[in-house]
């Protein structure tokens, strides 16, 4: 049975002990926002964030977890991996840099770390260790109103159709992730409309796989020299920079 989270928009005041959390555990570095980084608070030492909308919204964004992984499919390697539990996590030691995963991924959430000398993609990984252990993850199980938590998918399904019977003027008539490109382990239910977590796209229930493994059976295989390329040319430029900082530092302590 999957493993998962529902992110109840109504229930979060914003507080943010979910993403203070997830850096806690994950032992993550202060961000270090780059200048072409998308707008929406994710970075390679950014897991989850949480975004600020109309009328005292608030909502968490993270990796979905999708039931069928684009960027799984898509990763030519396997350095992307689904797990039994419905997880989806990375192997670093295998990945090749090629960035496909960050093309296919519908709701944009893998992210490159530039300070890495390999290859190295980054994401939320449902804090599979922590699972693995029986217990919870740390942004579930810091948050202080119960607005995202965590347990089985079917469960968890059930509670969020409940909720929406309910209280019916409450919510959007919709769980986000149920059915979406074959489903997500991260769903949602919420009273503002939430395309804007997957490029103000409504995606419909198809699964990506087949469709990025078409996609990616026709790139030619030069452009993971392109990947390739783009983090050398990277390493070699912060190589120079540190080389001319170093020489402006000697210049100063011999002025003194
Ligand atoms: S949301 Fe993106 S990165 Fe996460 S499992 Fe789905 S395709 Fe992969
Ligand atoms: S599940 Fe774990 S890794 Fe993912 S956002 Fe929550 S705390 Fe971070
Ligand atoms: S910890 Fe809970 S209430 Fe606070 S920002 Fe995160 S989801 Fe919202």
């Amino acid at each position: 049975m999957s493993k998962a989270i529902l992110t109840d928009v109504t229930k979060c005041i914003g507080c943010a002990q979910c993403v203070i959390a997830c850096k806690a555990v994950n032992n993550l570095q202060p961000d270090n926002p780059r200048r072409w980084q998308k707008d929406d608070g994710l970075s390679a030492d950014n897991w989850t964030s949480l975004l600020r909308k109309p009328d005292g919204h608030y909502v968490r964004k993270q990796c979905r977890h999708c039931l069928e992984p684009a960027c799984v499919s898509a990763c030519l390697v396997g350095a992307m991996r689904n797990t039994e539990e419905g997880i989806v996590i990375y192997n670093k030691s295998i990945c090749l840099g090629c960035r496909y995963c960050m093309i296919a991924c519908p709701y944009g959430i893998p992210r490159f770390d530039w300070d890495e000398p390999v290859p190295y993609v980054r994401k939320c990984i449902m804090c599979y260790p922590r699972v693995k252990a029986g217990k919870q993850p740390a942004c579930t199980e810091a948050c202080p109103t119960g607005a995202t938590i965590f347990g089985e998918r079917d469960n968890l399904l059930e509670t969020a159709h409940n909720r929406l019977k309910k209280y019916p003027n409450r919510y959007i008539r919709k769980i986000w992730g149920e059915k979406e490109i074959g489903g997500t382990n991260v769903l949602y239910l919420s009273d503002i409309d939430l395309s804007f977590l997957s490029y103000d796209k409504e995606l419909d229930e198809k699964s990506l796989p087949d469709e990025t493994k078409i996609a990616m059976n026709s790139v030619p295989f030069v452009f993971i020299g392109v990947g390739a390329l783009m983090t050398g040319l990277h390493l070699f430029t912060r190589r120079k920079n540190r080389i001319a900082q170093l020489k402006r530092e000697k210049e100063e302590n011999e002025d003194e």
